[in-house]
């Protein structure tokens, strides 16, 4: 019975130790917050539900946050938390590129995508005293996987220089997924990319694309 007291002591002092470290981890410096506006309600289009707005009061937050379970019947491997536009955007893309490239080059839908990531309040790529992550505004998917009607899974990380009908698909959505999204990183685009997509709507000055 004197093990919990122990334990949960020695974890405070973790706890306390992290805090201590000193701030959020991150710089904000020259980041542009996503609109609060919700051009299209994603219950119209999905499963999920409208969370209350937030805002943790060092950069991360979302005004206007849903946490999605599917969009347009391909479910979602875990629900995602994000930001109302960048909901619409992958259900955009979803519709516009994904099922016709998995059309083209599987002959059947994409039922389920692998969410590696979602809202989540940190640094760039974890790097301690980067710019703040746009997945801290939920303004960014990590996608890692998609599930074909027949069960097949094309993974980001072996799919890439995998099969060629599996090269051409995750090529052609990589590819097109730049405009929906202002920002797009996969295998290449440098060592943290090299098993998902990361497809964010981060807004830029010179309304610039980083599609790498
Ligand atoms: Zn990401």
């Amino acid at each position: 019975m004197k093990v919990r007291p122990i334990s949960f002591t020695a974890g405070l002092g973790l706890f306390l130790a992290a805090c201590s470290s000193g701030g959020p981890g991150f710089t904000t410096r020259g980041l542009i917050a996503p609109t609060a506006q919700c051009a299209a309600d994603p219950s119209s289009f999905g499963v999920g539900e409208e969370l209350t707005p937030f805002d943790e009061g060092n950069g991360c937050g979302i005004p206007n946050p849903w946490r999605m379970v599917s969009l347009s019947g391909v479910q979602l491997s875990k629900p995602a938390t994000l930001n109302c536009g960048e909901i619409s955007a992958v259900n955009d893309w979803l519709n516009a590129t994904v099922q016709p490239a998995a059309a083209h080059d599987f002959g059947q839908r994409v039922v389920g995508i692998d969410v590696a990531a979602s809202y989540s309040c940190r640094a760039r790529n974890n790097h301690h005293g980067a710019r703040m992550s746009e997945h801290g505004f939920g303004n960014a998917i990590d996608i890692s996987a998609f599930t074909l009607a027949d069960g097949r899974k094309v993974t980001v990380e072996h799919g890439w220089s995998g099969k060629s009908d599996e090269r051409a698909f995750l090529r052609a959505v990589r590819k097109e997924a730049c405009g929906e999204f202002t920002t797009v990183l996969g295998p290449g685009s440098d060592r943290y990319h090299y098993n998902h997509f990361h497809l964010d709507r981060a807004v830029r000055r010179n309304a610039s694309t980083y599609c790498h």
